[in-house]
């Protein structure tokens, strides 16, 4: 996956950040601890007296060779575990005086043996995705504003809307809850404005927050990224960011201008995640009938073979929220 200049920085800076996080808090653990157990900053001066007596001996400037250097080792590992003890006896934890970096392995600078961390390339994932998502942007949503009352108790079939969102509801609240990467892909079907994008929304902002990358936008938009990019008239690498995120939520099939370039990428979209085992939300408007007729057998046997069908019902909640003068 190739990652945008804009992610680069924010990413760099994120690491500079979290290592001046990690500096700042040792620094006011040392002062606190040098205040109120000062017989751990004398042994801690003895542990850089220690150092510096190991340093001349790798340097050769005192030249007593192998044992010296193994029995000032064994006093700093000493000094170190009386330390240790101290801050215990003190009521502190035993890594107290320790920086304690997001990442171990590459104490925060992105970098291990000249190769890139993993740290770094998640920061480097999140910040183009983002960036994406602000380009195609749809607002996100919280589960908690959810309102079942939108929906009505009963319709003419005699069904009731309300109890089926209810359970469409909770699916989706599962499906955040328990997501992992190779997730099952959903398809949201049902009349415009009984809350496919909303439900959407709410699950893209839940499992950003836990870290996964998330592309959600409009089709409409995404296609048109993608053509743009395609033909020259604008930089970046949509379609290789859809394919490498965590989940992809694709809103409102149907919405887009339809060409045989348009079909083409977004089977090319379904049928590589469905490939890769990795999930996607496809919502739409259309009914089954309409579906079949727009779209070619390729396209309609992958998004109904390959992907849960989740109904929607109720009356669009633009009009229930005019009505209520919400
Ligand atoms: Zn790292």
């Amino acid at each position: 996956m190739k990652y945008s200049l804009t992610a680069y920085d924010k990413a760099e800076n994120e690491l500079k950040r979290r290592r001046e996080a990690v500096a700042n808090e040792h620094e006011a653990h040392a002062q606190e601890i040098a205040q109120k157990l000062p017989e751990i900053a004398a042994l801690s001066r003895t542990l850089t007296e220690n150092n510096c007596d190991l340093l001349k001996n790798i340097v050769g400037q005192k030249g007593h060779g192998k044992d010296l250097i193994n029995k000032i080792r064994m006093n700093n590992l000493n000094t170190q575990r009386a330390i240790k003890d101290l801050l215990k006896a003190g009521g502190y934890p035993e890594d107290y005086l320790d920086y304690h970096y997001n990442c171990p392995k590459c104490c925060d600078y992105g970098y291990r043996d000249g190769v890139k961390c993993q740290c770094f390339t998640e920061l480097l994932k999140k910040y183009t995705i983002e960036e994406l998502n602000e380009n195609c942007s749809i607002k996100l949503h919280d589960f908690s504003e959810f309102r079942i009352d939108f929906y009505p108790d009963s319709d003419s079939s005699g069904m009731s809307p309300r109890d089926r969102m209810r359970t469409v509801y909770s699916n989706c609240r599962e499906y955040a809850d328990k997501f992992h990467t190779n997730s099952p892909s959903l398809f949201f079907f049902g009349r415009t404005g009984l809350g496919k994008t909303f439900l959407s929304a709410c699950i893209a902002n839940e499992l950003t927050k836990k870290g996964f990358s998330v592309v959600f936008g409009s089709l409409l938009k995404l296609l048109r990224q993608i053509e743009d990019e395609h033909f020259g008239r604008a930089e970046g690498q949509t379609l290789d960011i859809i394919e490498n995120a965590d989940l992809v939520i694709l809103d409102d099939l149907g919405s887009e201008f339809q060409t045989s370039f348009t079909d083409a990428v977004l089977y090319e979209i379904i049928n590589e995640r469905i490939n890769l085992n990795k999930p996607t939300i496809i919502s739409t408007n259309l009914t089954k009938n309409e579906l079949n007729s727009k779209y070619n057998e390729r396209i309609v046997s992958r998004l109904t073979g390959c992907f849960s069908p989740i109904m929607f019902m109720g009356s669009d909640i633009r009009h229930v929220k005019l009505k209520n003068n919400l």
